[in-house]
């Protein structure tokens, strides 16, 4: 899952509680759930593999998403009333940190992440299923937007 639905679930969660470490542990739990649902596309693995700019392409994209979780936070901050705006925070920071430390073993090797990445990988390869890109788009997307309308509603 992009980290940015992640983030908006960890958002939700954070919601429902006025707890700070509640909100964070809930959130990074609940990463791992979405994870193991299949959310991966055939043509998208190609053409990370493609040549040798993985580590570049992965870059790009999570900073295009990251961009994206600080414009969609900022909007509902800026719209809704969180009665503690660090509950939501640590929300989000629960949500992303599982993609962060996969991200910074990706690029650093530090050999103290590698356990929890083959922990994060496994989660993601316990349900192997390829996705064409159009039904991982509905998947993703579709989530986006369920839990959007969750915090706006609930
Ligand atoms: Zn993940």
């Amino acid at each position: 899952m992009y980290p940015i639905v992640h983030s908006t679930a960890g958002i939700l969660i954070a919601k429902q509680t006025a707890s700070i470490p509640l909100a964070f542990f809930l959130a990074l739990i609940f990463h791992f759930v979405l994870d193991f649902f299949p959310h991966d596309c055939e043509s998208l693995d190609t053409w990370m593999k493609k040549d040798n700019n993985k580590i570049k392409k992965y870059f790009y994209i999570a900073l295009a998403d990251f961009i994206l979780i600080i414009i969609m936070a900022a909007i509902l901050f800026l719209t809704l009333d969180f009665p503690n705006p660090y509950v939501i925070l640590a929300g989000i920071v629960g949500g992303y940190l599982p993609d962060f430390l996969w991200g910074v073993h990706k690029v650093t090797k530090w050999k103290f992440l590698k356990p929890y990445c083959k922990f994060h990988s496994w989660v993601h390869n316990i349900w192997q299923a390829k996705l064409k890109t159009y039904q991982m788009v509905i998947i993703q997307i579709g989530l986006l937007a369920f839990f959007l309308w969750a915090i706006i509603k609930l």
